[in-house]
């Protein structure tokens, strides 16, 4: 059977009717114990599994998915991926992550489209200037790319941007990230799941996780719709979820999950070369390589575990999207989604130990953790291997809110994708 996607293995199995292609992961049934499990088949817990094996050789290990790999927010995100923020810690989690994205196609011998094509984020004021020159210093002193640029510049990277300084959010200069860009999000899920598969994780599709086995004190397991599953170490990347688990393992988290929602127009020829968001009302967008206008926005505030969006969101981006580029008023927009996103109040993730022992957490990426999977992944698997932080991952501990160390974001970047 083939296993390995190149050139070579293409024209192979092109001339044999493609009857030799190896699936890309097994479906086996669960074994009633491992090393390590994983709740959550999303990116960042397929990536989890993957490090796991790969980095700390660890081959019983399961990732326990409800639904199908990539179902929740993975698999319904607008795939901007960047590192634009302004605390050393989180430029260095983010950082870490995009260097992880620039070297993942070859790493997971999956096409994952990445494509980098930079984000453009816009300023509309003299004082929306002052913050974006401090991002691009923040940005230029942790050690990443970041350009200030004039509004001649940002044109050039955009040329239908709105041009009208009487517009109400006129162009006045713009943060650009030119490493930035975006990747097939699906491609993501599926690449960390075959070269997971391949090194010997069980992936369990169709799967609830519904408790906690606690035993002493400690995580012994879970309990699942397909029976009793036994592990010496628990990891939970459940994402708008997370609130729910934690409440079966007895604690509670600073998260409040709300439906985060998207769109995409009708494909047109090629006209935009670049992500840009807009500072004044946060709708940003891109042209996916099929055509299409991917657009996005700010949260709907209403707590919610919607996976779906609503009339007066839709208003709010859209007219954003026109603010932006007035030609695309003549666009069809074609669909409309919402994912469940977990947001932390200082909009940092949740790295770390849970208050159960044996079970830690990878959560609270909020409207942002597309970007970050690798970076998650290595992170927890980190974690779960060796019971210890990470340098990276340390100052993104539960325990911030009780030392009151907050890596604000909110405050900080004030980005929200
Ligand atoms: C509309 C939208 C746009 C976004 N845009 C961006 C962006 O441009 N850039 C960016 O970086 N981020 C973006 N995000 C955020 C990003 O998608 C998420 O932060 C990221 O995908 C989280 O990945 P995850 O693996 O933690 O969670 P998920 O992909 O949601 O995976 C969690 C999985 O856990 C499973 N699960 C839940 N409960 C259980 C249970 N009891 N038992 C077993 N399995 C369970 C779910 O079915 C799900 O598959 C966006 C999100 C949305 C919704």
């Amino acid at each position: 059977m083939t296993r390995r996607y190149s050139a070579w293995t293409l024209a192979k199995e092109g001339l044999r009717g493609h009857g030799g292609w190896q699936q890309a992961w097994r479906s086996p049934e669960p074994k009633s114990a491992y090393d390590a499990v994983i709740i959550g088949g999303g990116g960042h817990g397929l990536a989890t599994a993957y490090y796991l094996a790969k980095n700390h050789g660890m081959r019983r290990v399961a990732v326990i998915e409800k639904a199908w790999l990539g179902g929740g927010n993975t698999g319904r995100n607008t795939t901007t991926i960047r590192s634009n923020y302004f605390y050393p810690e989180s430029v260095a989690l983010y950082d870490f992550a995009l260097k992880l994205y620039e070297g993942l196609g070859r790493e997971l011998n999956y096409n994952i489209m990445f494509s980098q094509r930079g984000v453009l984020t816009v300023a509309h004021s003299e004082g929306e200037m002052e913050i974006a020159s401090r991002t691009v210093n923040a940005m230029q002193i942790n050690g990443t790319d970041a350009e200030l640029l004039t509004p001649a510049q940002a044109f050039d990277k955009a040329p239908l941007l709105n041009r009208d300084p009487r517009a109400r959010y006129p162009v006045f200069g713009a943060v650009w990230q030119g490493r930035a860009g975006v990747a097939r999000h699906d491609a993501v899920a599926w690449g960390y799941a075959r070269a997971a598969d391949g090194l010997g994780v069980d992936i369990i599709q169709d799967c609830e996780v519904t408790d906690f086995l606690v035993e002493n004190g400690r995580c012994a397991g879970v309990e699942t719709t397909r029976g009793t599953i036994r592990a010496g170490t628990v990891g939970l990347a459940v994402a708008g979820h997370s609130s729910v688990l934690a409440a079966k393992a007895g604690f509670r988290l600073p998260i409040q999950s709300y439906s985060l929602q998207a769109m995409v127009s009708e494909p047109v020829k090629p006209c935009l070369d670049t992500v840009v968001l807009y500072m004044g009302t946060g709708t940003y967008l891109f042209q996916s390589d099929k055509g299409e206008i991917v657009v996005g926005g700010g949260l709907d505030r209403v707590p919610s575990y919607a996976q779906r969006g609503n009339p007066p969101m839709q208003r709010t981006v859209l007219s954003g999207m026109l603010e932006m580029f007035p030609s695309f008023g003549q666009l069809k927009m074609l669909r409309q989604w919402a994912g469940n996103v977990d947001v932390v109040p200082d909009s940092s993730p949740l790295i770390g130990p849970s208050p159960l022992a044996g079970l830690y957490l990878n959560c609270g990426w909020g409207t942002g953790g597309f970007k970050s999977i690798p970076a998650g992944g290595w992170l927890l698997a980190h974690l779960m291997a060796t019971g210890s932080h990470h340098a990276i991952s340390r100052p993104f501990d539960l325990d911030r809110f009780v030392t009151g160390r907050l890596v604000d974001e909110a405050a900080g970047s004030g980005i929200a994708h």
